[in-house]
């Protein structure tokens, strides 16, 4: 078993890095939205294991009306609430994109999204999609 420090969601992830970034809407009065999928977070791991490198997180919990300002689909995978956590990570594209979205399809993601810029959306949906 292994025993992670408070700040740590994961050996290799910080709640800070994956909780919801908004500087209004949660965590005004307590904790930002940090409800994410655990089996999400170990496929995450396995990731980073396979590539052998720092990630970088863009984006993964997104309280719903943080979700709303940025545009995301109401139903997103990044959005985070208790009965419906987070799956969803956006990867910096810190490294040779080609080897982030072969990490995430070994990792078992089954929702990854290439055609961005800055970052490769992988999320642990039921079944594949492709975008
Ligand atoms: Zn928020």
């Amino acid at each position: 078993m292994i025993v992670l420090k408070r700040e740590f969601a994961s050996p290799h992830f910080k709640w800070r890095e994956l909780e919801c970034k908004c500087k209004r809407i949660c965590g005004v009065g307590g904790n930002k939205a940090r409800w994410i999928q655990p089996e999400a977070i170990e496929k995450l791991e396995v990731m980073r294991d396979l590539l052998g490198l720092p990630m970088r997180i863009n984006s993964s919990a997104r309280c719903p009306l943080h979700n709303a300002h940025v545009g995301g689909a109401p139903l997103s995978t990044h959005r985070s609430t208790e009965s419906m956590p987070t799956r969803a990570f956006d990867v910096a594209i810190t490294m040779d994109k080609d080897r982030i979205i072969e990490a995430a399809v070994e990792a078992g993601f089954n929702g990854i999204g290439i055609n961005y810029r800055t970052f490769v959306h992988v999320d642990n949906r039921p079944r594949r999609a492709r975008w």
